[in-house]
């Protein structure tokens, strides 16, 4: 099994050492974001794969993150 990003091995939740790291960071971040401004998951993720500040590693996960939970929403 490889990362569900990239082709490296899995360190936990599906992803490797690097997009685990990128998914901590960005899943810490929420908190704080839902706190202050009272987003949904889904328009975090949309706001942070549109600013131009977001790391490279983070954009890959948020963007697999929103393929995912537009899937969730289909199935719905
Ligand atoms: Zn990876």
């Amino acid at each position: 099994m490889s990362c569900k990003i990239c082709s490296r091995p899995i360190k936990e939740k599906g992803y490797c050492s690097l997009h685990l790291k990128a998914y901590q960071n960005i899943y810490e971040k929420f908190g704080v974001w839902e706190k202050a401004l009272e987003v949904s998951w889904m328009d975090y993720l949309v706001k942070i794969s549109k600013n131009s500040l977001t790391g490279e590693w983070a954009k890959e996960v948020v963007e697999h993150l929103i393929e995912d939970e537009s899937r969730n929403v289909k199935e719905k």
